[in-house]
């Protein structure tokens, strides 16, 4: 409420009309803003939405565990009301594992804590992230330490427990759509995969306002995600749909910006689910014509009126990934690669395709070569051998991790980013230094 930042909706309203953007869209400010009538956000990551009602505050997502203590304290500057119900989206980290925070802040005050709803799918998510916690922190790291400007986005590193243990569990869950009167106030709560399978995407039909959890974030769908389970491109759509059926004029998602005006709503769920729509379209096709997934990811691409949008931008998540996560919903994990049913060990073949090169040599000089020429992709195979061959081989991981570095350079996402960012120091670390990391690392990040 105190800042120079530009009003969310303003900012977002500029974006949307001009298609230029010349600041960052997704703000961890941890301000508040009041939006609409007894309506505000706190700019977090994730953001909480806070509705204030005749009966107590309506939160919808709690923020992560690193942010959740500032959410409430902006909160609490702005409203002393009690937190009557607390929503989840779902049951991602940056939206539930704050809600420490909202259970402290009525310990010991005699107020009753607030009723926690959530999708039924929320409970055994937690289950799943208690049983691959160790995985989870892991890819985690690797997926969000490869980057600098989002550190960790409090996720991963230094987090023991995936699921933090002050994590409040849902006291009420539902299957396909709940109705909510708090107050004078209705909220429609309808599920719909997305994201995740256990999404939740909230209707005020007074306001014609959607809450609409992570199916807007202002980065392209998270719906490819290379290291996590299934996401769903296609109910992804579907909700984006509806979203616009039921008559949204007013789109108020976990991150990024709020979408104000029926025909900016129009453009920016339309894009969407167009988007998702025409890679899942393109690659059923191709699977029903019996292609390979190496035929499909390297056909299919987003048309061009959809790749520059800002509210496409592959920042996060990619279309390639959602490609094969399309494949994999429908095809099973083989590639169609009949040497990789049941693949020899990748070291002999390495060390195979080193005899057929004549030495190690030769192939780490071929892979910087092309990596000359500008074949990134085809350099990354060739190193690969180069290191699985030989793995303590100092040459060939100096030459992987320059590879690595220059291939991070070129790539937008921080999935891919995040990677190749990872390959390159396990091989810096192999030889003992950072080399020029710091030189190479102030190219990539141009
Ligand atoms: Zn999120």
């Amino acid at each position: 409420m105190n800042s120079d930042n530009l009003h969310p909706v303003e900012l977002s309203s500029q974006v949307i009309d001009s298609g230029i953007v010349n600041q960052p869209l997704n703000r961890f400010t941890q301000e508040l803003t009041e939006i609409d009538d007894g309506l505000a956000i706190v700019e977090s990551f994730s953001h909480c939405w806070i509705q204030k009602t005749e009966e107590g505050l309506v939160c919808i997502d709690a923020s992560g565990p690193q942010t959740g203590k500032a959410v409430v304290e902006s909160m609490r500057a702005w409203s002393q009301d009690p937190v009557h119900t607390l929503v989840y989206t779902h049951g991602h980290i940056d939206h539930v594992g704050g809600s420490g925070a909202f259970f402290a802040d009525v310990k010991d005050k005699g107020v009753s804590p607030p009723k926690v709803v959530a999708h039924e799918g929320v409970i055994p998510r937690f289950e799943r992230y208690r049983m691959t916690n160790g995985w989870n922190s892991f890819i985690n790291k690797r997926q969000f330490g490869g980057i600098r400007p989002l550190a960790n986005f409090g996720l991963g590193n230094t987090v023991e427990n995936f699921v933090p243990k002050d994590v409040a569990e849902p006291d009420q869950t539902y299957r396909d759509q709940l109705s909510m009167k708090v107050g004078n106030w209705n909220f429609e709560l309808r599920h719909a995969r997305g994201e995740t399978d256990d999404h939740t995407w909230v209707w005020d039909p007074d306001n014609k306002a959607v809450f609409a959890g992570d199916f807007v974030a202002w980065v392209f769908p998270n719906a490819g995600n290379p290291q996590k389970v299934q996401r769903y491109p296609i109910e992804w759509a579907a909700a984006m749909r509806e979203m616009l059926a039921v008559g949204a004029e007013k789109i108020y998602p976990a991150h990024g910006l709020p979408i104000v005006g029926r025909k900016r709503v129009e453009q920016v769920l339309g894009d969407i689910a167009e988007s998702l729509e025409h890679l899942a379209d393109s690659t059923l096709k191709l699977m029903n014509e019996g292609a390979t997934l190496d035929q499909i990811i390297h056909e299919v691409k987003l048309p061009d009126h959809l790749q520059e949008q800002p509210w496409l931008a592959p920042q996060y998540d990619e279309p390639e990934f959602v490609v094969r996560n399309v494949y994999r919903q429908f095809g099973g994990w083989w590639d169609g690669n009949a040497a990789n049913l049941k693949p020899a060990p990748e070291q002999r073949v390495a060390k195979e395709m080193v005899q057929l090169a004549g030495s190690v040599e030769t192939l780490i000089d071929r892979a910087l070569e092309v990596t000359e020429a500008g074949d990134l992709r085809l350099a990354c195979h060739l190193i690969e051998l180069a290191v699985t061959a030989e793995p303590i081989h100092e040459g060939a991981h100096r030459a992987r991790a320059e590879i690595y570095w220059r291939r991070r350079a070129e790539e937008r996402s921080l999935m891919s980013k995040g990677i190749y960012a990872s390959a390159a120091r396990q091989s810096e670390a192999v030889f003992g230094e950072e080399t020029n990391r710091k030189s190479m690392r102030s190219r990539s990040d141009k």
